[in-house]
């Protein structure tokens, strides 16, 4: 991976310092002969790092007209409300597109899932107004100066999920959200957000074998940034999401009449375990995959063996 703030081919990675956490959540800036745009603007405690990764790179908040986004979760779109204001349009999936225009039902849903830790962590997205959002369906296009923005239909971590392929120059680009899951930086290993409520195994196994079909010629991270040699590590993404669902899932069913705060310690175990195998530091770890990541994913996939058929 190229260190955060590096630029590749136009592309500026710039690191959002979420939760003071370095390289854990990105936004990308892109040149184009049209000017510049963002995929994905982070988080709304993130504005300011936003701003200050977008003047680094020689531009301004004000002057970006397009800004592109994976899904509405907040570490990915709470910044938005910003953006629409300081002047973009918003391209969003269909399924996502109204909780940007009002955040009233995805405010308080993240408020049962984070609690206090929402003001702090991930702020308040703010609304957009209706003219600023676009709404996208699966292969739509949105065409900026000599670049070209394509949304993949790639539901599983969520059903509102799009990665975007950018073409530009020859070259194809692909933005995979969290489809392709999150690695911990400098190394190879990737871990899975697997939280409710639309987490869908099945269909995010489908969407992986999209983006492979895709065959881009780089592949960047929302978590984190530019992957090299990235058809090794999709196949990595795959085993990982399949022997993290499965352990967990195990784990689940063998609760018995255990609170399900009790089974965070097992979940915990492993998972440092399977790190500690891939060389992953694990104070490093432990800054990334806090309680809260192996909480919700206890609670995500909890919720989806309960309601599958
Ligand atoms: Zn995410």
């Amino acid at each position: 991976m190229i260190e955060s703030g590096a630029r590749s081919e136009g592309i500026t990675t710039i690191d959002l310092g979420y939760r003071s956490c370095p390289r854990c959540v990105a936004a990308f800036l892109v040149r184009t002969s049209e000017g510049p745009v963002l995929v994905e603007c982070g988080p709304a405690s993130c504005i300011d790092a936003l701003r200050a990764g977008i003047e680094a790179a020689g531009t301004t908040l004000e002057e970006i007209n397009h800004l592109f986004l994976t899904h509405i979760h907040l570490d990915h779109a709470g910044a938005t409300g910003t953006c629409t204001r300081a002047g973009a349009t918003a391209h969003v999936h269909e399924r996502g597109a109204r909780h940007l225009i009002d955040p009233t039902q995805l405010m308080a849903s993240a408020t049962r899932v984070f609690g206090d830790a929402l003001k702090r962590d991930l702020g308040a997205l703010e609304q957009s107004d209706e003219s600023r959002i676009d709404s996208m369906n699966d292969n739509d296009r949105v065409k900026v100066g000599d670049a070209t923005f394509t949304a993949l239909e790639t539901p599983g971590h969520a059903r509102h999920h799009h990665a975007w392929l950018m073409e530009t120059g020859g070259n194809r680009h692909l933005f995979s959200g969290d489809v392709a899951g999150m690695c911990l930086p400098g190394t190879r290993f990737a871990t899975l957000p697997l939280v409710a409520p639309e987490l869908d195994p099945p269909t995010w196994l489908q969407s992986i074998d999209r983006i492979r079909s895709v065959d881009a010629d780089a592949l960047w991270l929302t978590h984190f940034g530019l992957i090299e040699r990235h058809g090794d590590f999709l196949d990595h993404v795959e085993h990982r999401l399949r022997s993290e669902l499965q352990f967990v899932e195990e784990l689940i069913k063998s609760q018995g009449d255990q609170a399900s705060n009790a089974l965070l310690g097992p979940y915990r175990a492993w998972h440092t375990q399977e790190a500690r195998k891939h060389g992953v530091d694990i104070e490093l770890l432990d800054l990334h995959c806090t309680d809260q990541h192996y909480q919700a994913n206890l609670a995500g996939v909890g919720r989806w063996i309960e309601k599958r058929p």
